[in-house]
């Protein structure tokens, strides 16, 4: 029997496309990656410098740098191109220049008879999946954002932090737009499998009041690595990779990513960052949390800025 080679192909080879790719590559996920870009020879460079790390890599991987065509044989379609956040520029400032080179994208990968799973990083994320979605024609479940798993993730080690416990047993999530309007979930955060709460109640240096801070910097922190160093690229790699895993080992996993909703928590037609169960065949499923009061209140209002968005998009 003929196995099946796993083929990612990424589109952007600027500092998230290329993150995404080694890290993609040290943890030996694939048998082949693609690179595309419009600048030809900065494709063509990085598949030759990480083709060059090849003998320590944990498998073997192809990589090399391709054209449209050959997202046709992809299982996976990791969109990262477009233009960066620029200091003091919101997401949502970029939303109608990267609408428009996502149109020619996604129509340039559906000609190769791309039948795959999109994955969209670019921002806004939210937005940008949506067009994906609806310029793609593919099923709701195949089309992927990164939504907020980096917030959740960044949330996730900073709380880790705060309590001196490792991250990967804080469960706690941001949900909502990949933006200004994301909320953290705090009535259903947990340390380990105790309530966040419990545990704030038995230690008494922690408090509403540092999460609240927490929070706070977690939300700013693109801002915060913007004016810092220009970008930022290495989690959100990483947060691709998980999120290709889960896809690729149908793994079943529960990750906070940008989905459609179809009526869960009261919304439709909109692309938004909520916990999902992920396998092989994309979003298996949206969770829909026992938000509280406040939660759901903000997590609307986040909903509607998005949808306001999306019209102004159409
Ligand atoms: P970058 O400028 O380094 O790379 C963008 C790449 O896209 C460039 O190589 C450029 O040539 C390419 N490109 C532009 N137009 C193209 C087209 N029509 N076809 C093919 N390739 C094209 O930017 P970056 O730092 O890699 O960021 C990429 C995107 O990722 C930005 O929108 C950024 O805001 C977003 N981002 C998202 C998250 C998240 O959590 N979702 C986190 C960080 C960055």
């Amino acid at each position: 029997m003929k196995e099946h080679i796993n083929r990612v192909a990424v589109i952007g080879t600027g500092a998230v496309g290329c993150s995404y790719a080694y890290s993609l590559i040290n943890q030996g996920v694939v048998e082949e990656l693609v690179l595309i870009d419009v600048n030809e020879a900065k494709a063509e460079g990085e598949a030759m410098d990480l083709n060059h790390g090849m003998p320590f890599a944990p498998s073997p991987i192809k990589v090399w740098s391709g054209s449209y065509e050959d997202c046709g044989a992809a299982d996976v379609v990791v969109i990262t191109a477009g233009l960066p956040q620029k200091p003091g520029e919101t997401r949502l400032d970029l939303v109608a220049k990267n609408t428009k080179i996502f149109k020619q994208i996604v129509s340039s990968v559906m000609k190769s008879e791309f039948n795959g799973i999109f994955l969209v990083a670019t921002n806004p994320v939210d937005i940008l999946t949506y067009v994906t979605y609806k310029e793609s024609g593919l099923p709701k479940e195949r089309v992927i954002g990164s939504g907020t798993l980096l917030d959740s993730a960044r949330l996730r080690f900073a709380i880790g932090q705060y309590l001196n416990v490792d991250t990967r047993n804080i469960h706690a999530a941001i949900i909502g737009e990949h933006g200004d309007t994301e909320l953290p979930v705090w009535s259903c955060s947990s340390v380990g499998i105790e309530p966040l709460q419990t545990v704030l109640e038995k230690n008494k240096n922690v408090n509403k009041e540092c999460l609240d801070d927490i929070f706070v910097k977690v939300r700013d922190a693109a801002y915060h690595i913007i004016e810092r160093k220009g970008a930022t690229y290495y989690g959100i790699g990483m947060s691709l990779v998980r999120i290709t895993k889960a896809i690729l080992n149908n793994e079943n996993s529960i990750l906070t990513v940008s989905s459609y909703l179809n009526d869960e928590y009261g919304h439709r037609d909109v692309y938004v960052g909520v916990p999902c169960i992920i396998n092989r065949s994309g979003i298996r499923e949206v969770i829909e949390l026992q938000l509280d009061e406040k939660e759901k209140e903000k997590f609307d209002h986040s909903v509607n800025v998005l949808k306001d968005i999306i019209k102004s998009v159409q």
